[in-house]
């Protein structure tokens, strides 16, 4: 077994504690060797805290646990449970429900997830103490960085970072994504000084709900302060990239106004203007430096050539975001890529231990005190039976196998119990007695291009949808499949279509067919049309249209491959180079939405 110990402590034993800093980030790294090394006994510490705390809940008190603290028992009563199977108890909690439901501590938010269920996304309750073990996990984050890269107290970060639209259910409690409720709260708004996490991005700026409005004030800043800057990030490496695009669209009106010293009138936030009156000063030197670099055709480097002090990037490029790793490399020079941290909105689960390595083999560490973590060994062909009579035990924190893969199951002291997230995670070794992890998927996930996630019904559901204005045309779709496109900035979601036509004189037209494309995105869940429509982290839907016996190319191109002619179905979704490159040559139209799909903060039903 691959067991790493010590890594860290060496250089918290050596680092001098002169300052208060290093003074700080050895006990965080001190913090990390305790919690590593006594994965087991913290976990059980963990669920006993959990089980005390909520006792009284009516979600425990179903299960008969008597007042038991103990795992043993706990795991042989609690069932696991989906989002689903929480929903009823959820939408009471929504519905101004105050009693103890699933939390003995009051909720104090819904954090909103990217998941979504019905279309919608999953709404996560959450306790105000939560905040704190979230802001303890980003605690660690620079102290093991400032291992492997010394001197970022030294600089500034430029990272773009956004709040996003949030609402109240009918019961009055406020829903909004986990780093809105972050960016928003006293924990973040009044941090204290430390040098180690000075951004250029004014507070203002992130809090600006406006997205052209804060985009356009943390690219200015981040340009004014372009020589301090040593790390570039985003939460997620489409969010840099949208950065990027929109350097490359607006960097005219930037550099007049670096030139001048004058805001764009576009910015009317008050707020906003009035720190900027103290950051925005003419230099023209500047402004000429930039029309410079932006002005030509040539991309490639564009990160390093304007902010030449850069160590690394800071995006998340694992799971889904791998994707865009060819294009950060582009506009990067290659900078390395460290993946720092693991988390969601029902729970912040871990960090990267070992920041500096490719992304192909970035680890996660879970760190055993943010819940108490169980495991479903992962078996497509054979699952695990997960009756909610007889409980099966799941596998404990501590008792992972290296090179097995599992579905991880959390309990929150917000409430959640023995919750499948549906992420899929590989174990890749121990860093003391603790596992880390190797993101492998989320479940049931087909597209992805940003934050939204779309599954194969969501899509059959979409096609099935769009179809239906082909019935007037004596047209149906025969077979379909999709990719999502991250080649432009913004990336889209492409559907290729093999139709049948039954009468070629009356064939869909090719306003039909966009609209087709609309339906499509009107039918997707409400994450997608956010990202259509407040965020334009997606691009319009395409549907490209490919020649009849397309899809039975794909097949025979898969039988000779290996794949079983009885077995065959066609994928739902394909990244394969060869396959895409089939479907592309024999494409006889393309179709784009004509407009965005409706979305609005608000829930639907
Ligand atoms: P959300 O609930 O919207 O906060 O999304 C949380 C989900 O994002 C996780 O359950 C993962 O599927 C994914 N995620 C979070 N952090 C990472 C990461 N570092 N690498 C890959 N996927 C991640």
């Amino acid at each position: 077994m691959a067991v790493e110990s010590a890594v860290l402590t060496p250089v918290a034993a050596t680092t001098p504690v002169a300052n208060p800093e290093s003074e700080k980030h050895a006990k965080a790294l001190q913090f990390i060797e305790d919690m590593t090394k006594n994965c087991g006994a913290v976990q059980e510490r963990v669920i006993g805290e959990i089980l005390s705390r909520n006792a009284n809940t009516e979600y425990l008190q179903r299960f008969q646990l008597n007042g038991a603290t103990d795992r043993d028992t706990y795991k042989a009563k609690v069932p696991i449970v989906k989002y689903e199977d929480l929903q009823p108890d959820i939408q009471r909690i929504a519905n101004g429900d105050r009693s103890p439901i699933l939390s003995s501590h009051p909720i104090s938010e819904f954090l909103t997830s990217s998941g979504t269920s019905a279309g919608e996304r999953k709404l996560m309750p959450t306790i105000a103490d939560e905040m704190d073990r979230r802001q303890l996990l980003y605690s660690l984050l620079m102290p093991v960085m400032n291992l492997y890269v010394p001197g970022l107290d030294k600089g500034k970060g430029l990272y773009f970072l956004f709040i996003k639209a949030e609402t109240k259910t009918p019961g009055g409690i406020v829903a909004r994504p986990v780093l809105t409720s972050y960016y928003k709260s006293e924990q973040f708004k009044k941090r204290p000084h430390d040098p180690f996490l000075v951004y250029t991005s004014p507070n203002e700026a992130i809090l600006c709900a406006d997205s052209f409005q804060s985009m356009y004030t943390q690219m200015l800043c981040g340009l004014i302060m372009r020589e301090e800057v040593l790390r570039v990030g985003a939460v997620f490496a489409s969010g840099l990239l949208r950065a990027i695009k929109f350097l490359q669209l607006n960097w005219k009106q930037l550099a007049d106004d670096i030139s001048s010293g004058i805001l764009n009138p576009r910015i009317t936030d008050s707020s906003i203007k009035e720190c900027m009156s103290k950051i925005l000063k003419p230099n023209p030197e500047l402004a000429q430096f930039i029309t410079k670099e932006c002005e030509g055709e040539n991309w490639a480097s564009i990160i390093p050539r304007i902010w030449p002090n850069t160590k690394y990037l800071d995006v998340i490029v694992t799971g889904a975001m791998a994707q865009y790793i060819p294009t950060l490399d582009y506009y990067s020079g290659g900078l390395p890529l460290p993946c720092t941290m693991y988390a969601s909105s029902e729970c912040y689960f871990g960090l990267n231990l070992k920041p500096m390595t490719k992304p192909s083999e970035t680890c996660y560490t879970i760190m055993p005190n943010m819940g108490y973590f169980e495991f479903i060994p992962h078996d497509p062909v054979n699952p695990m039976p997960l009756s909610r009579d007889s409980p099966p035990r799941l596998v404990d924190l501590a008792d992972l196998e290296v090179g097995k893969e599992y579905e991880l199951v959390i309990s929150t002291y917000s409430g959640l119990c023995r919750y499948r997230v549906g992420d899929i995670l590989l174990v890749t070794g121990f860093y003391n007695s603790a596992p880390q992890f190797k993101f492998i998927r989320r479940k049931n996930v087909l597209l992805s291009i940003d934050a939204d996630k779309t599954d194969e019904s969501e899509l059959q559901k979409a096609i099935e949808n769009a179809s239906e204005l082909l019935n007037e045309f004596d047209t149906r779709v025969v077979e379909y499949t999709s990719h999502g496109d991250t080649k432009t900035i913004p990336g889209h979601y492409v559907i290729y279509w093999e139709l049948h036509v039954k009468d070629p004189e009356n064939a869909p037209t090719h306003e039909v067919l966009n609209k087709c494309c609309l339906v499509m995105e009107e039918s997707m869940n409400s994450v997608y049309r956010q990202g259509r429509v407040a965020d334009n982290s997606i691009g319009p839907l395409e549907i490209r249209v490919v020649k009849n016996g397309t899809f039975e190319e794909l097949m025979d191109y898969a039988i000779s491959r290996g794949a079983s002619i009885n077995q065959y179905k066609p994928p739902r979704c394909v990244n394969f180079a060869p396959i895409l490159e089939l479907l592309d040559a024999r494409v006889v139209s393309a179709h784009f939405s004509p407009s965005a799909p409706h979305w609005t903060p608000e829930r639907r039903g």
